[in-house]
């Protein structure tokens, strides 16, 4: 009787212990054991949206949502889908500031352009910064320099915050798909399983990359490879169709062949070769012109500071600029350099 009750009451400590050391389990922070209310999101542009629908849709049952972009289009679609509870009003906000959802958010997620973004959205005034403290868990999965991310994390963590990077890559149809990788720099394993459950929701692969900037580390070679790919396959494609081959057929071939890359068989440039693709509706939506050449510029910025030779990426570099600064390709997907190729370069 005795042993079945100590069993009985061991269970159900052990189950009690299980439930506080989960970082979902009730949604409680799993540093303090404080309970999630709020989780914040920060940037809902092409990439931002979607995963902040998926983050939403893991977690709706557990804790409310905040929201903040300088563009209230975006806050008021996201707004019109989800605040839908007539018993809950307030289940998603949409915050006046950066520092409203570190007020109201123990957990928060940011997706911005760029550094200068990010330095704007937690060092600003009426930052993020202003707001945070022990409880909060901060992910940033814009694509930015090492340095920022490292400085974002070393501000962070003095404020006794947990920092993490996390830029991801997929594209915009693994952001909607919740199918994105993560490349995760942290201080710790520690703060790397906290962040996991949230990444989870967003993305399929989650990778522990070492220190907090080691994430931006693995984007930031893996984008220079992309850019680089684009232009390749772009080049290949344009001097097949013009030596008369058909692009799908072309395609097929490089897509069994030694040629084959994610830009050929998963993106590839050329319209009308892939239904989904970017170039087949116009070039539109997708990883913008001035993001790609923003992440060549961060490439060839760490050669410099690293004494690496990146000629192909250089070279790159100086094309998406050429494209990012012209009125008619600036707002285009990257691929758009066939586009480039095939009508500019006659
Ligand atoms: P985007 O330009 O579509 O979205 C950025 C969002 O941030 C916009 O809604 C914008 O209004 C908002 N924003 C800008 N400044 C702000 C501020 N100060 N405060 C609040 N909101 C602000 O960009 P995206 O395509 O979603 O990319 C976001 C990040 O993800 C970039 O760093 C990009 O390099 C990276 N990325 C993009 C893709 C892609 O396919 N688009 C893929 C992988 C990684």
């Amino acid at each position: 009787m005795i042993a079945s009750f100590l069993i009985r009451s061991t269970q159900s400590k052990a189950r009690v212990a299980t439930k506080l050391a989960s970082p979902i389990a009730g949604l409680r922070f799993k540093s303090t054991g404080s309970k999630v209310k709020r989780i914040g999101f920060i940037g809902l542009g092409n990439m931002g949206l979607p995963m902040a629908t998926n983050l939403y849709n893991g977690f709706k049952d557990q804790a409310d949502f905040i929201i903040y972009d300088i563009n209230q289009k975006t806050t008021s679609t996201f707004l019109k889908d989800h605040n839908t509870d007539p018993n809950n009003k307030d289940k998603v906000k949409v915050a006046k500031s950066p520092l409203e959802v570190a007020q109201e958010a123990t957990i928060i997620v940011t997706m911005l352009p760029a550094s200068q973004h990010v330095e704007g959205v937690y060092f600003g005034k009426d930052g993020l910064l202003e707001g945070l403290g022990e409880k909060h868990l901060v992910m940033d999965a814009s694509t930015i320099d090492q340095s920022m991310a490292t400085r974002v994390a070393k501000v962070l963590h003095e404020k006794g915050a947990r920092a993490i990077d996390a830029p991801v890559s997929g594209g915009t149809g693994g952001a909607q798909a919740g199918t994105l990788t993560f490349m995760v720099g942290s201080r710790t394993n520690e703060d790397f399983e906290t962040a996991k459950p949230y990444l989870e929701k967003m993305g399929k692969n989650i990778v522990y990359c070492g220190t907090n900037g080691n994430g931006q580390v693995a984007k930031i070679c893996n984008n220079m490879l992309l850019g680089i790919s684009m232009i390749a396959t772009s080049e290949t494609m344009n001097l097949g169709v013009r030596m008369g081959m058909d692009p799908k057929l072309l395609a097929g071939i490089l897509n069994t062949s030694s040629g084959r890359c994610w830009s050929s068989e998963v993106y590839n440039p050329c319209p009308g070769v892939q239904e989904n693709s970017a170039a087949t509706r116009g070039y539109t939506g997708g990883f913008g012109m001035p993001l790609m050449a923003k992440d060549l510029r961060l490439a060839v910025n760490a050669a410099v500071e690293t004494k690496s030779t990146v000629l192909l990426g250089a070279l790159a570099q100086q094309l998406y600029n050429q494209m990012a600064a012209n009125k008619e390709y600036e707002h285009l997907d990257f691929s758009a350099a066939y586009k480039w190729l095939s009508e500019n370069a006659k």
